[in-house]
């Protein structure tokens, strides 16, 4: 069968491989453009989130070169992430196309319906080849986080302009042709040597900023401008709260989150759906570890997200750190972002400066 699923960051290099090992075909989706945002937008409803339209777009992109199966999650709680699943399929089958469509809800909160889908997915194949795709699966997953948080740390100080990002392709590359446990556990190994090979500038202490938000636009670099790459290029370190391994194993059957809702309960103690609370909590967490400035990445439309911006006011004044919220949607541009962002920039340099100067 010929499968397809969401693009988020680097993780198809990783779902990829999954789907092979599970005797399936993968069409691999496109890293999502002006075209895949106009044909989700063309055919979505009009005020959906732009995940949302990415989304449909990337898959009737999948459809068109010959997909017949999409696998993607489900959400649970009080946002619209819950009715992706079901109002996709819905739009699709009204296109006229045949798919069969697999939703993953989060299997602690229904596991039989879960299990019933991955045997959908792993059809007929043993327990051991199933746990084979899936862990070797999830071991690349972590890799792929692991090499492009190494990537984001090192692109600030780099001396050659450009180098991080050629080598994290490269990077890309060896680890897509890794099978294997140990083919993986080397690829990690020879990555992380090639990043660490850079020539940096080891005195420079760059500006560190945090990126909440929404996860989808936190994750897709096509969806966010390449935020952390832009701000990477102007010597800011910018460290982002979610990771898709991470998430996944908080949001399955491990809870690593707490913390974070924690340092939100201040502010905002009620569940208010996607990652809001997660935002308002990261935000306390970051201003805590001396950060020097926050980007909350919001789709426009996001409730949760604006729930957490009418509150992060409060936290940045209360915890004197500056906060800057991009609103995406089909009309935003990587101009007006870069303009923005070197705004932001602008001033954490000042308020840095000025710290500096009452210390002497
Ligand atoms: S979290 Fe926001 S962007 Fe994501 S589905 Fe919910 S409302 Fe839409």
């Amino acid at each position: 069968m010929r499968v397809t699923f969401p693009h988020m960051g680097s993780s198809p290099i990783a779902f990829k491989m999954l789907i092979e090992k599970l005797g399936h075909e993968p069409v691999m989706p496109l890293r999502p453009s002006e075209n895949t945002l106009s044909l989700g937008s063309h055919y979505a409803p009009e005020f959906a989130c732009i995940p949302f339209k990415i989304l449909l777009g990337t898959y009737l992109e999948a459809l068109e070169r010959g997909a017949e199966m999409i696998i993607t999650s489900g959400g649970m709680g009080p946002c619209r992430a819950g009715y992706y699943g079901v109002l996709h399929e819905k739009i699709l089958r009204d296109l006229g196309f045949d798919v069969e469509f697999v939703v993953l809800e989060p299997p602690q909160k229904k596991t039989m319906d879960f299990l019933r889908k991955l045997r959908r997915i792993t059809r007929g194949k043993s327990l051991s080849v199933v746990w084979d795709a899936l862990s070797t699966c999830w071991q690349k997953l972590r890799v792929l986080d692991y090499i492009d948080e190494l990537s984001y740390e090192i692109r600030p100080r780099e001396l050659e302009k450009n180098e991080t990002t050629r080598v994290l392709e490269e990077c890309y590359q060896i680890i897509d042709s890794a099978w294997t446990r140990e083919e993986i556990r080397e690829s990690r190994v020879e990555c992380e040597k090639r990043l660490r090979a850079i020539r940096t500038d080891k005195t420079k202490n760059p500006l560190k900023v945090g990126i909440i938000g929404e996860i989808y636009v936190v994750l897709e670099p096509a969806a966010n401008f390449d935020i952390q790459r832009m701000l990477g290029d102007m010597g800011v370190l910018a460290r982002r709260s979610i990771y898709l391994a991470d998430w996944t194993k908080n949001n399955t059957f491990f809870k690593g989150e707490d913390h974070i809702k924690k340092a939100a309960k201040p502010y905002l103690a009620e569940l208010v759906g996607g990652h809001g609370t997660l935002s308002v909590g990261n935000t306390v967490l970051y201003s805590r570890e001396g950060y020097d400035g926050v980007i909350q990445l919001a789709p426009f439309a996001c409730i949760p997200e604006i729930v957490s911006k009418s509150i992060l006011g409060k936290v940045a004044r209360d915890l004197d750190i500056p906060v800057l919220t991009l609103f995406i949607d089909e009309q935003t541009g990587k101009a007006g972002i870069k303009t923005r962002l070197e705004a932001f920039v602008d001033l954490m340099h000042s308020r840095r400066k000025i710290r500096r100067e009452a210390l002497v």
